[in-house]
């Protein structure tokens, strides 16, 4: 399943999903609730992916 765990400075946000694409969903809402990133910006989002842990 796969998994992420927020970099935001003291965030610690952990979440997983059945799918990346789930996942991805609950880290963009995420990602706006908490860093008011709506959306998440490109440069951020390759380091999002790169941070799943499948
Ligand atoms: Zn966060």
């Amino acid at each position: 399943m796969p998994s992420f765990e927020c970099f935001g400075k003291n965030c610690g946000f952990h979440t997983s999903a059945p799918s990346e694409a789930e996942l991805m969903t609950k880290i963009a809402e995420h990602a706006k609730t908490a860093h008011k990133m709506d959306p998440i910006p490109p440069d951020i989002l390759v380091k999002v992916k790169a941070a799943i842990k499948k």
